[in-house]
């Protein structure tokens, strides 16, 4: 038996998603790191450790994930998740694209990290190393099996576009025998290197799947990897028009953080100037209007404000004008837990 929800935004509990540096070992070419926006810092341990305290201060339940780039290209990475728990972070994740830098399985054990999430975008090496880099998908693979082996739980993201959609219905048993825990299913987002190869005009063509596409794929896969006992996630995306919609900028308590100081409380937004908060000599203060907080507030019948601004062409309109449907927060999520 599996069970499906919504998993609603909390408002018990902070997320802090800590890009750590930008560098990379890879170039995928859905990479959202965009250098001009969030800088090419990597920073020091000492930074890494004030930039935690302002989260640890309230009593919220308090969720980590280090990010980069590749977070494990960072040699501090082990020290700054044991500041992390002594802080009184409860849940620490490490996002990794399995090269898995420093022998840091061999650094951590499984009570200071959660969970090793790793990142394959093909169920095959030739679609992953497409998207990811020649090698990247048995490099992958092994990081996984290592990591199971060693003991520690590990998800695994798979962002779904044009190029790999296909093979989504591929990754059930190979989620299954990599003893995988989670499986997230992402959407590409136009930010970053995607945000400038979504085109008729680019190489790759459009890479963003279209609605009819998603609606009629994603539930039905994440059922079936489901049914083999793993917990699946995907993005809700749509919502009907009499559906209820929720900005996570207003209900929830995400901060993204960049290695260049910026603070921003809404992904669709890390492309643009207009981070809502800033590390200014290690303290976070809010930055001047205008900045996404002011667009949060914004009640439009599309839903997301910044989908419309940014992703106008995920929309349909009716004879009378009015939208087909709204797009949801690109953080509000669906959730299948295994049977
Ligand atoms: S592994 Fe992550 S950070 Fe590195 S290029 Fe790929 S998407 Fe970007
Ligand atoms: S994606 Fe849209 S709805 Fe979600 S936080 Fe950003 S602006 Fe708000």
């Amino acid at each position: 038996m599996t069970s499906a929800k919504t998993a609603a935004f909390s408002i018990n509990s902070t997320n802090v998603f800590f890009h750590i540096l930008t560098q990379c070992n890879l170039k995928c070419r859905h990479c959202y790191i965009n250098p001009a926006q969030h800088g090419q810092n990597t920073l020091p341990l000492s930074t890494i450790q004030a930039w935690l305290e302002p989260f640890s201060e309230n009593s919220n339940t308090k969720n980590l994930i280090f990010l980069g780039g590749e977070p494990t290209l960072h040699p501090d990475l082990p020290a700054a998740i044991r500041h992390a728990r002594k802080l009184g972070f409860g849940s620490i994740t490490v996002d990794t694209n399995g090269y898995l830098f420093h022998d840091i399985l061999g650094k951590v054990d499984s009570g200071e990290v959660d969970t090793f999430s790793f990142s394959l975008d093909g169920a095959t090496q030739q679609t992953n190393d497409r998207i990811r880099g020649e090698g990247s998908f048995d490099t992958c693979i092994a990081g996984i099996r290592k990591a199971v082996l060693k003991g520690f739980n590990t998800s695994l993201i798979y962002t779904v576009s044009r190029g790999n959609i296909a093979e989504l219905e591929l990754m059930a048993p190979l989620v299954k025998d990599l003893g995988v825990g989670r499986f997230f299913i992402q959407v590409i987002g136009l930010r970053g290197r995607s945000a400038n190869r979504d085109s008729e005009n680019s190489p790759e063509g459009i890479l963003q799947v279209e609605r009819r596409q998603w609606m009629d794929t994603i539930p039905k896969v994440a059922q079936v990897i489901a049914e083999s006992g793993i917990t699946v996630t995907y993005p809700k995306v749509f919502l009907n028009p009499d559906e209820k919609f929720e900005c996570a900028g207003l209900v929830a308590d995400n901060y993204f953080i960049f290695p260049n100081g910026r603070v921003y409380r809404c992904p669709l937004c890390e492309d643009f100037p207009i981070h809502s908060m800033i590390f200014k000599e290690n303290r976070l203060v809010s930055t001047a209007k205008l900045n996404e907080s002011d667009f949060f507030q914004l009640n439009i019948a599309e839903g997301c404000v910044m989908n419309k601004l940014i992703q106008p062409h995920n929309l349909i309109y009716d004879s009378a004008g009015e939208p087909e449907y709204k797009i949801a927060c690109c953080l509000l999520k669906e959730e299948i837990s295994g049977g």
